[in-house]
Parts: C-alpha cells; sequence; structure tokens
C-alpha cells in the first residue's frame, strides 16, 4: 500500500515536504522552509539558534520530528541517540527555498535526487549564501573537538579540519531516462518555471501512478517542456495529481517575452540610467533583460554572484541561461567592507580583502560605479535592494529609471520593505515602472492541465485555495497538515 503525509506545502503556498511511503521505501518530494509558519515566530533579527540544533525547528512545527533523516551532529548536541537512515531519497522538484532549504537539516548520506540545473544553483547558494543553516551541497559537520598542539582542547573549523565538510550525497539525473528508488520508479521531466532546473515528476508505485508537478507555468521559456510534460502525464493515466494551485484564482498573465518587450520600452525611454530588480536566480528574467539590453545597444551589468552562478549553470550539459562571456555582460562589484574598488591608487591585495574568497577570481574584469556613473544610459544594472547603497556612488542622472520586474508585495513586512525602496528611489529621482510575469500557471493554465491530464485523484499542494479546484474535477482531496493520504 502506497501512504502520503503531508509535512507543508497543503493550504498554504510553498514549504513542500510530502512523505512517500511504498511498502518499504520511503521518499520525500521536496523538503521546503514554510515562509508563512517561519515567518511568524522568526525575522531577520529573530533566527532559529543553531546551538540547538533541530530544537528551534521542531519546536514550532517548520520539520517534522522523523527518525533517521536528520544530521547526526545536530541531534547529538541535541542529546539524542544515534539513528540510522531510514529514508531512501528526496525527491527535488526546483531549488527555491519553499522546495529545498532544510536540506541543511537532513543528513549528509540521504540521497537527493535533481536536475543538474538545480544542483548547479543549490550550489551556487551553498558557497556564495551567509548564514547559519546553510549546508546545501556539502555539510559542515558541528560541534566537534579536538587536542590541539598544546595539548588543550580546541574547536573543529572548516578552516582548521578539512575533513568536517563533507559532500552531500546529489544524484544528478538526465531528463529523458528514468531511474528507481527502492521499489519506485521515477521519470522526470523538465517544466517551465521562474528558476532553471525546474522538475515535474511522474512516479510510478505499487498502488499506481503519481504525478508531481512542482511549481510549474506555461507562459515562459520553456512553455514547450510544461506541455510535453502534460502530453506525458495525460498518457501515463494518473491514479493521484499532486498540483501546485498558487495562482488558481487568477486568470491569463502575460508571456516572458512580452516582458522583453516592456523592458525595452521603458529603457529605451529613459535618458539616464536603468536600475533593474529582478529575483536574483531567475536567470529566464536575466535573459530577458540581456536580450533587451543587446536590442538597445545597451549592456547589462549583474552581481557578482550572479557571475558565479552562471559558472556554476554552464557546467550542466544543457542550459538556458545566459553565457557570462557574452561581450553585453558586464559584472559589477559593489563597494562593501573598506570600498576600495575603483580607487586607482590602492594596492590589489589590499582591495580583495573587501571581498569573499569566491569573488575575488571575478574582481580584475568587474566594472564598479564609476563606470556606471560615466555612462549611465548604456546600462541596465542589476539592483536588489541591497545594492541600492551603489546609488549613492553612481549618483543618478535626470531621467534615470527603476524597472521593477518581481512580485507585489505579499506580507507586512515586504510592504515595508517596498515603501523604504521607494524613498530611496524618490531620493534619486528614479522613476518606477513595473514588468513581471509570475513563475506560476494561472487558473486557466491548471484547468487545462486538469482536464487534459484527468487523474484519478487530485490533490491540491501549494495553494491558499486548494477547494478552488472542485469548480474542475469531482475528485478533488483536500489534505490538512499532518494527515496522511492512504492510496
Ligand atoms: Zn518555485
Amino acid at each position: 500500500m502506497v501512504k502520503l503525509t503531508f509535512y507543508g506545502g497543503v493550504n498554504e503556498i510553498g514549504g513542500n515536504k510530502i512523505l512517500l511511503e511504498d511498502s518499504g521505501t520511503r521518499i520525500f518530494l521536496d523538503f521546503g522552509m514554510s515562509f508563512g509558519t517561519a515567518n511568524m515566530y522568526f525575522s531577520e533579527f529573530l533566527q532559529p539558534r543553531k546551538c540547538n540544533g533541530l530544537g528551534d525547528f521542531i519546536e514550532f512545527g517548520l520539520i517534522p520530528d522523523i527518525k533517521g533523516l536528520y544530521r547526526q551532529d545536530f541531534l547529538k548536541h541535541m542529546g539524542r541517540d544515534y539513528e540510522k537512515l531510514e529514508v531512501d531519497g528526496l525527491l527535488l522538484s526546483h531549488a527555491h527555498a519553499d522546495h529545498a532549504s532544510y536540506i541543511n537539516h537532513l543528513r549528509e548520506d540521504l540521497p537527493i535526487y535533481c536536475a543538474e540545473e538545480t544542483y548547479a544553483i543549490l550550489k551556487a547558494m551553498n558557497d556564495t549564501s551567509a548564514g547559519s543553516f546553510n549546508d546545501i551541497t556539502e555539510l559542515t559537520r558541528c560541534f566537534e573537538t579536538y587536542v590541539n598542539k598544546k595539548g588543550e582542547l580546541s574547536r573543529k573549523t572548516a578552516q582548521t579540519h578539512d575533513d568536517v565538510v563533507v559532500e552531500r550525497d546529489f544524484r544528478r539525473f538526465q531528463f529523458g531516462s528514468e531511474f528507481k528508488i527502492g521499489d519506485i520508479t521515477v521519470e522526470p521531466y523538465p517544466v517551465d518555471h521562474s528558476l532553471s532546473g525546474a522538475t515535474g515528476y511522474i512516479i510510478h508505485t505499487s498502488s499506481g501512478t503519481i504525478v508531481y508537478t512542482g511549481d510549474f507555468r506555461f507562459h515562459g521559456r520553456r512553455e514547450k517542456e510544461s506541455l510535453a510534460f502534460m502530453h506525458a502525464c495525460k498518457s501515463a493515466k494518473p491514479d493521484l495529481l499532486l498540483i501546485e494551485g498558487t495562482r488558481i484564482d487568477e486568470s491569463a498573465s502575460k508571456t516572458e517575452a512580452d516582458v522583453e518587450d516592456e523592458i525595452c520600452a521603458i529603457s529605451s525611454n529613459s535618458k539616464g540610467l536603468s536600475a533593474c530588480n529582478w529575483s536574483i536566480r531567475d536567470t529566464d528574467r536575466m535573459l530577458s533583460f540581456l536580450n533587451a539590453a543587446k536590442k538597445m545597444g545597451k549592456k547589462l551589468a549583474i552581481s557578482i554572484k550572479q557571475a558565479y552562478l552562471l559558472d556554476q549553470l554552464s557546467k550542466c550539459s544543457d542550459t538556458l541561461a545566459p553565457n557570462l562571456r557574452d561581450k553585453d555582460i558586464q559584472i559589477y562589484a559593489t563597494r562593501k567592507s573598506w570600498g576600495l574598488i575603483g580607487s586607482s591608487s590602492c594596492d590589489l591585495k589590499i582591495r580583495n580583502q573587501d571581498y569573499d574568497t569566491w569573488e575575488r577570481p571575478y574582481l580584475d574584469k568587474a566594472i564598479c560605479y564609476k563606470e556606471i556613473k560615466e555612462n549611465q544610459k548604456d546600462y541596465l544594472m542589476f539592483c536588489t535592494n541591497f545594492d541600492l547603497k551603489e546609488l549613492i556612488d553612481i549618483e543618478p542622472i535626470e531621467g534615470s529609471v527603476y524597472i521593477k520586474s518581481v512580485c507585489e508585495p505579499f506580507d507586512a513586512e515586504m510592504e515595508l520593505d517596498w515603501e523604504r525602496v521607494q524613498n530611496w528611489l524618490s531620493h534619486f529621482g528614479l522613476g518606477v515602472s513595473a514588468t513581471h510575469v509570475s513563475g506560476h500557471a494561472s487558473g486557466g493554465q491548471l484547468k487545462t492541465f486538469v482536464e487534459e491530464v484527468s487523474p484519478k485523484t487530485i490533490v491540491p499542494i501549494h495553494t491558499e485555495n486548494a477547494k478552488a479546484y472542485e469548480k474542475w474535477s469531482n475528485r478533488v482531496v483536500c489534505m490538512s497538515l499532518g494527515q496522511t493520504f492512504n492510496m
């Protein structure tokens, strides 16, 4: 018999953590953070403590208390006994935090199955993000000691002992070929989403076939992939469809191609700098900005973090992402620490110390505020809320614009952030224009998918309105948190 237990991803957008059990085989579908619950208890300045291992997360139900799943260093530090691995794998749909970020808590020997591009993005996150819970592709064992040269007890760190850093067991698959985890057979399909590597799955179990959509849409650069997935799902005649419904109440949206055109229209009308904000890892959107820049004879300035991401993606056998060597891409180094970038008199070694080790290889070819300041109308510049500080040095000229290419604020914290951003923009006299499409399918697209695939049963996930699926099917089962569905 097959059982699915929903430890997240039901009656909320994100936080997918679904345990699928088929006789002896147990796998998780995604292991992400629930933003809703996490934001109820934690904020930027009120963070879970590493010193309590998993305790702070379990306290508020952010992760389920399951045996044989979590990293031993945390469990041991919490005073728990040794556990053996009791889960056979994690099937990842994509690299967004609400699907992947609690990988940090998992054992290093738990096999993680994902697309090559998903791994590339996770690797970039692992290597370039700060924070206490960022052991995504490699795990640094904590709370270990050693006897130092003086005969005293010392704490082991990644700097003193490279053996505390262990690679996680990632199994990168190729699309187009199936694989097995225990008794389960898995067929991965690429789907269109606001991030490379997004995957939909057809899963064959002893009680029938399950489709897991992950997050998907039909209006981006990979619409054909989503359509091919839909046709494969239809042929598979699934018994159960786990389908996202983020935008089930919203009607048709623009396409990514429309966004590209709108960027051109906005930027070509501006007489100064175009400061552009989009989701940092959305390389499909980056491509829209790059294509727009090319059409206008401008250049796209991206961040060092994005350059590192493009380098990782370039290792994948097949990727849509822009090429870092494209002559119309420039890498932009922000001023930080001593802020020496761009000063002609400083020693390069001293300048490099302003940056993390992974950033340094990019510095010699990077541009900084000086180049943009002199040539403002020639640039589309990637500018997140954290990069607004650069405007102080750039001094945007009259006629500069801010292109907002992210979703609208959907909670109080984001509203506040956006108010602050607007203060900066009005201080520097930047006009604001918005152009964006969502990474999620609209109501109409979801309806088509459900009608085409015609599954025996539908369990809506990743939505605040699961019941809306009942308009299109009388076989909808709405699950609640922690509940088990028997197939
Ligand atoms: Zn997503």
